[in-house]
């Protein structure tokens, strides 16, 4: 096994493995290091929608062919709100900007099987990550299968998730963190039903939340908004389905069709940034540094926006010998961030019933619906942000 290399990436969820294909293809090297079985990353299922701007990414590091499958770009969503279906047409409203359907699973697949066949190191089912020596010359130990190993790297990255190791290295005083819980979460499933409906389907009722996606043509992904500390057990799945059908019924031709429900989950919903996201030669990437509510499909893509920042950064320090954009990777990506945020939250408060609600917050949120459903204004931003504030956004702000 390689015991030095230039970057060594924590995490094979999509941050890692993107970073990694993206500096190996300019001649940088990487040691991948996953604390999970290959088998449980492959078969981990979270995020469905990725947004403009990671298509663009997507398509220029070698995986446009994905998007030329039919169904994968979605140019809208459907909006059920007072049981009246209105469709938000993104791809008008943005001048040309969509949103894709391409499961994480499927990337996570694509670019690990990508690198496999390269034969580049990736190590599964580590344990007891250690990072040490960060601020000038970081050394990485671990075990496999109780085996110590060591790696030397220029750089270390986080892309270990919300849970990971990395960002627990920086001492908690130098991190300024900010927190926000939601007092509701979302029921997942996973059912064998075909396909309802070309685009996804957002509703917003009494009863509250509930989305339609899907993953294939015969397996789809549903949400309902539940009680913060609902348990799986009081969700059978015949309250599942009347749940859904209810908060999805509606004057459209969408209809719910009843399937075999092979996977129910609880996703909690929550805020969290950690705006120290470079100590010394140790950077956090996506979920390591920051999660939003899955609301509006934003979390893969800032993790994707970050890939990007710190993969040129990277090169400019290897190929130019310049630090100058190393240094400005924080500032730049918490830029990126704050605005995903701000919009998941907004989204947040928009599609959900507010828990213990007086009138008063019913009213202003029905107030904002309509005002987004009828106003160009409204849900020409809405749209923006859904399919990705554009990069030049950025560059003089
Ligand atoms: C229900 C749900 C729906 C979502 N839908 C969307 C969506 O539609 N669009 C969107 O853009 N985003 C969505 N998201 C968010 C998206 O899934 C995450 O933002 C994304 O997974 C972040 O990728 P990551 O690689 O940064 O982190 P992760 O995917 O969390 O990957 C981290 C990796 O690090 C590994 N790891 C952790 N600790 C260690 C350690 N100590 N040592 C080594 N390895 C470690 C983990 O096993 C994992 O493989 C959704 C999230 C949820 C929960």
């Amino acid at each position: 096994m390689k015991t030095k290399t230039q970057v060594c990436i924590i995490g094979a969820g999509p941050s890692g493995l993107i970073l990694a294909h993206i500096l190996q293809q300019v001649g940088i090297d990487s040691i991948i290091l996953e604390k999970n079985s290959r088998n449980k990353i492959l078969n981990r299922v979270r995020a469905g929608i990725i947004d403009q701007n990671t298509i663009d990414v997507l398509k220029t590091i070698g995986f446009s062919h994905v998007f030329k499958k039919q169904g994968v770009i979605h140019e809208g969503f459907n909006l059920i709100f007072d049981n009246q279906c209105h469709r938000i047409d993104v791809n008008e409203l943005t001048g040309g900007r969509s949103v894709a359907l391409h499961p994480q699973q499927e990337i996570v697949k694509d670019f690990l099987f990508h690198r496999e066949s390269l034969a580049l190191p990736i190590l599964f089912n580590v344990s007891n990550v250690t990072i040490k020596n960060y601020e000038t010359s970081p050394q990485i130990s671990f075990n496999i299968e109780e085996e110590d190993y060591n790696i030397s790297a220029d750089f270390v990255i986080g892309c270990d998730g919300y849970h990971g190791v990395s960002r627990a290295t920086i001492p908690k005083r130098e991190r300024p963190e900010f927190f926000k819980d939601y007092p509701f979460s979302w029921l997942g499933i996973l059912t064998e039903s075909p396909r309802v409906s070309e685009e996804l389907t957002y509703a917003s009722h009494n009863a509250g939340f509930a989305l339609i996606s899907s993953r294939s043509p015969k397996i789809q992904r549903m949400y309902l908004q539940c009680p913060k500390n609902s348990t799986l057990e009081e969700w059978d799945d015949e309250r599942v389905w009347s749940e859904l059908e209810l908060r999805t019924a509606s004057d459209s031709n969408i209809s719910l069709i009843r399937g075999e429900i092979i996977k129910k989950d609880i996703v909690s919903m929550r805020s969290f940034v950690c705006e120290k996201m470079q100590a010394g030669r140790l950077y956090l990437v996506g979920d390591a540094a920051h999660i939003v509510p899955p609301s509006a499909a934003k979390g893969l893509n800032l993790a994707v926006s970050d890939v990007c920042l710190l993969s040129t950064a990277i090169q400019d320090y290897y190929q130019n010998n310049c630090s100058n954009l190393l240094n400005q990777y924080e500032g730049e990506a918490l830029k990126r961030f704050w605005r995903g945020e701000e919009f998941s939250n907004f989204a947040t408060r928009l599609f959900h019933k507010p828990v213990n609600g007086d009138s008063f917050d019913i009213r202003q949120q029905t107030s904002a619906l309509r005002y987004m459903i009828n106003s160009r204004a409204a849900s020409k931003s809405f749209a923006e942000n859904y399919s990705g504030i554009p990069q030049d956004f950025y560059s003089n702000s």
